[in-house]
């Protein structure tokens, strides 16, 4: 029996962007609610996700888009203390209370210590259940809900700390993880792969975005299911991932193309979650002795989102085994 990985943090939960928003701490309850209770968590290694240096987000942002963010973490505490607002809005979408900070450290530290777990071989995979997710953010800008690209940070992690010489990142999210793709742009170790509705936020994730040859873009229109959604997987980034060949694979795990999610237009349902993991799981057991790191990225429906988690899950439990 593999050995998986969980990987949270209760800081995670503290983080808020305002009443009603659909990323909210509500979402880790439910995942974890799920994992209870269909009897997943009982198998996985439970693990606390650490707070991540700045010198390893540094990887993969600019140093003046930490200082930016903690400097509006520091003021918000302040005024929030002196009676002000207990959030600060960044773009109509993405904002900070107290704790973003921590919880954003939390999510890149998850990250790097599942990298670091996986690679050691210590455990077999990992899933990350944490919130800030991360694929907007470029490497200069918190945008759509994300402050640090976590994927990203364990990519460039992995490429520095471990040696590793190729390190994929596919993303099976409704929205293009444009963050990614512009961190990834223009090197060739990083490989970004990606399925996602268009048009749809944040605009970006054409055919024609190709990076060096390391970006696959697959998109999807509205009201595509799942038959689609593997064709266009297989097709479009499957055959680039096996020719890369990785030394290990990231996930950006979002499952707001479930059909009953309020964000996206895409009917997927978690046999396709399961199908994907699956194919991911081949990809990594030829190339990287099944090496996978999977973060938490969007997935609004709170019980489609857990039950499409749980799938995820067990399914990578399954893998090796
Ligand atoms: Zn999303």
């Amino acid at each position: 029996m593999s050995k998986t990985g969980y990987y949270t943090h209760r800081d995670c939960r503290k983080h808020e962007m305002g009443p009603g928003h659909p990323e909210c701490p509500a979402r880790l309850d439910a995942i974890e609610d799920r994992l209870l209770v269909s009897g997943v968590a009982d198998a996985l290694e439970h693990r606390e996700a650490p707070l991540a240096s700045l010198a390893d987000i540094e990887l993969a942002h600019d140093r003046m888009h930490m200082a930016a963010l903690r400097g509006l973490s520091d003021m918000l505490i302040e005024e929030e203390d002196a009676g002000g607002s207990p959030l600060i809005q960044l773009d109509t979408d993405t904002a900070m209370n107290r704790y973003t900070w921590t919880a954003a450290l939390r999510a890149a530290g998850a990250a790097l210590e599942a990298t670091d777990a996986v690679v050691a071989g210590e455990l077999e995979n990992a899933f990350c259940g944490v919130r800030p997710p991360g694929h907007h953010a470029t490497r200069s800008r918190a945008m759509g809900f994300c402050f640090f690209n976590n994927v990203a940070v364990g990519a460039a992690h992995a490429l520095e700390r471990h040696g590793l010489e190729r390190v994929a990142v596919v993303d099976f999210d409704v929205h293009h993880g444009n963050g990614t793709q512009d961190i990834f742009w223009s090197d060739k170790d990083l490989f970004y792969g990606s399925t996602h509705q268009m048009p749809l936020f944040p605009g970006t994730g054409d055919l024609s975005e190709t990076g060096v040859g390391n970006i696959w873009n697959a998109p999807l229109r509205a009201g595509d299911a799942g038959e689609a959604f593997r064709e266009a997987f297989t097709s479009r980034i499957l055959g680039p991932l096996h020719n890369f060949g990785p030394d290990l694979i990231v996930i950006s795990a979002g499952f707001d193309a479930h059909k009953h999610d309020p964000l996206g237009g895409l009917r997927l349902v978690e046999a396709d979650f399961m199908w994907a993991t699956e194919a991911i799981g081949k990809a990594a057991e030829r190339h990287c002795q099944g090496r996978i790191v999977s973060m938490l990225e969007g997935g609004y429906d709170l019980d489609a989102l857990a039950k499409s988690v749980a799938v995820h899950v067990r399914t990578l439990m399954d893998l090796g085994s």
